[in-house]
């Protein structure tokens, strides 16, 4: 089993995005995205998409009204054509795809895999066709009005039926986040935590970031996530954590 992490590229984002009470809000900071790929063998599965191309190519016209609010660096071969490129890999070498929730910074390279089954919570699809108003910038009908096979699911799930690739159902900053639990042979288990937290700091001091869908769910979440942690010692890691000097970072580390 490897699990490799694929920095797609980040952001200058106001600490008030991580804690609208933190003492420094109005200092910025770089938070990257991630995104995943799962090799398990019996297949190939993503964890999240990350980014559209067109994200650097024409960011306006991507980003239309909602462009003015994310000061996105997306990075060069970002995409998920670019990151599996750099493994000798092709977009149609990917067997599923999981994603944590729909928001654009996750599911943007959907049109890349179209091929693959898509395991999303049907809550998450529900709510990205018609979402709240605060998220309605955040849900791009581009980046998920494809013809997609998707796999709606009401809950966690065993990817390969073997307990060692488990999406856990971790709701809170959307109606249908979900997480993934990846087991080793030789070492602690990985939770990729997608957005449940955007920092294991706030997380541990039970501060909310500034887009929450609910609150009790994710504090629900959090416990959950903390148990999963106390009961197998597992590693913990957010998509968008500022300090990410520990993930091993594409084509030249893995977690294995
Ligand atoms: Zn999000």
């Amino acid at each position: 089993m490897k699990v490799y992490a694929f920095h797609c590229g980040g952001d200058q984002a106001d600490l008030a995005i991580n804690d609208p009470f933190d003492e420094h809000v109005g200092t910025k900071q770089y938070s990257p995205y991630f995104f995943y790929m799962v090799e398990h063998p019996r297949g190939r599965l993503l964890f999240d998409t990350g980014l559209h191309p067109q994200i650097r190519t024409d960011f306006a016209a991507r980003m239309g009204g909602a462009a003015g609010a994310f000061p996105i660096e997306m990075r060069e071969d970002g995409d998920v054509v670019g990151q599996l490129g750099q493994l000798g890999l092709r977009a149609g070498d990917v067997d599923a795809v999981v994603l944590s929730h729909l928001h654009f910074d996750h599911a943007g390279g959907l049109e890349l895999v179209r091929h693959a089954p898509v395991y999303v919570q049907a809550t998450e699809l529900r709510t990205a066709r018609n979402p709240p108003p605060y998220q309605a910038d955040l849900y791009m009908p581009a980046d998920f009005e494809h013809d997609l096979d998707w796999r709606l699911l009401d809950g966690d799930h065993d990817l390969f039926g073997d307990g060692t690739v488990r999406i856990v159902a971790t709701p809170g900053h959307s109606p249908g986040h979900q997480s993934l639990v990846v087991t080793f042979a030789e070492r602690a288990p990985l939770v990729l935590l997608g957005d449940a937290a955007y920092s294991l700091e706030k997380m541990r001091q039970r501060r909310l970031p500034a887009i929450v869908w609910s609150p009790d769910a994710m504090v629900e979440s959090w416990e959950r996530i903390e148990r999963i942690e106390r009961d197998t010692g597992a590693e913990l890691r957010c998509t968008h954590e500022a300090d990410y000097s520990g993930v091993p970072i594409s084509p030249s580390a893995y977690w294995s």
